[in-house]
């Protein structure tokens, strides 16, 4: 069987490195913010091209962390997109806000500015507090920056970036990240850049907002035990923060593999029945996913099983049609793309360690795919 996913396998590549890491802090005796912690946040800071980063105990975290930073919580209301992780949304309602959502473009499966201006239009019309957007740079393919940024700063958003799945990613060059007041990274073992555990990380060149984020991590303490604000327990663990330093130090090596992995892909499906990814000019993918589209889509999957290839859904429901967020979300009548790409999505194996081989079979199997 050719998993998804294989977590284990980023392991067992760098087994030795990453138990050498784990033991040295078994050994210090110092286990939540400490050494590592500090030089990860620097070390990723670097790598993403920001002066600050803030660990955190999530991704989710991050995001309710990097908004209430910024300002952004009850009476706002935060735009995002419905075709992502349910964590964008959980994390922008536990910073007290409300969610509006915005509809994608169909060749990125990103935040359509020409949806946004739109919806928040209509959302002032109907008296809401536009604070913020968080738009996500799906599957590894960087959102239209540029394009949002006009209407964020024509409408005075704060613009948070959700990258937890584009660690590395660039549009017309620039990192994803770097583009807003701040943005958000998931560490989820799967992630391009997983930890063996929770983990995510906030990153400003905003020294007053990476300060905030500091005090409300840690119980909204501005000197020890004694609390400014209402603050959160997030904090990133030394564990895991050694073990990131270590995978990060492969991250540009890793994000190579998944482009090959991808090229492969196309190159082998470019004649087959399956609709591929699409990469807009100026954009460098990282491929989180790898995601087709057919109109077959149950069939293929079943397909491929069948022939030992595992495949995922990312994501089987959008958040504005799962129960606890159904005809509650801002703007969830507007979303025809969104709609109709959610019966006909599906991701292929992705990962830095899967081979070769591997990827030849997944190719061979959908080549023989009979067709309709
Ligand atoms: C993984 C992910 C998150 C954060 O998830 P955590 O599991 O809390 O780290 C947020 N947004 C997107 C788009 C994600 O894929």
């Amino acid at each position: 069987m050719i998993p998804q996913s294989n977590p284990l396998a980023g392991y067992q590549e760098r087994q030795a490195e990453l138990d050498a890491a784990l033991l040295q802090v078994m050994q210090s005796g110092w286990y939540i913010l400490g050494r590592e912690v500090e030089e990860f946040e620097r070390e990723f800071a670097e790598f993403t091209d920001r002066r600050q980063g803030v660990g955190t105990a999530s991704g989710t975290d991050a995001i309710e962390l990097a908004l209430r930073a910024c300002g952004v919580g009850a009476g706002d209301l935060v735009f995002t997109v419905s075709h992502t992780a349910v964590a964008t949304v959980v994390g922008i309602e536990r910073s007290g806000a409300e969610v509006a959502v915005v509809d994608i473009d169909p060749e990125t499966y990103t935040m359509s500015p020409t949806c946004l201006e739109e919806t928040i239009e209509a959302a002032a019309q109907q008296g809401h507090r536009a604070a913020a957007i968080v738009p996500v740079h799906l599957y590894g393919h960087p959102a239209d920056m540029p394009e949002l940024l006009k209407i964020a700063r024509k409408h005075q958003l704060v613009v948070v970036e959700d990258c937890a799945q584009a660690h590395g990613a660039r549009l017309d060059g620039k990192l994803v990240g770097t583009w807003g007041d701040a943005a958000v990274f998931s560490f989820y073992p799967t992630k391009n850049l997983g930890a063996f555990g929770d983990g995510g990380l906030v990153a400003t060149d905003d020294d007053a907002i990476a300060e905030r984020a500091r005090e409300l991590r840690q119980y909204g303490w501005r000197e020890r035990f004694i609390s400014a604000e209402t603050g959160m327990n997030t904090r990133l663990d030394e564990i895991q923060a050694a073990l990131l330093r270590v995978r990060l130090r492969h991250l540009d090596n890793d994000n190579q593999r998944r482009r090959q992995i991808a090229g492969r892909y196309a190159a082998g499906l470019a004649e087959s029945e399956v609709q591929l990814p699409s990469v807009r000019p100026g954009a460098e993918h990282v491929y989180h996913q790898f995601v087709v589209q057919t109109e077959r889509r149950e069939e293929l999957r079943e397909f491929l099983k069948s022939r030992g290839v595992g495949t995922a859904l990312h994501y089987p429901c959008p958040v504005h049609q799962q129960p606890a967020y159904a005809d509650r979300l801002f703007g969830c009548e507007r979303l025809p793309v969104t709609e109709a790409i959610r019966p006909r999505i599906l991701s292929l194996p992705m990962f830095p360690q899967l081979s070769d081989t591997e990827v030849a079979t997944v190719v061979e199997a959908i080549q023989q795919w009979p067709r309709n």
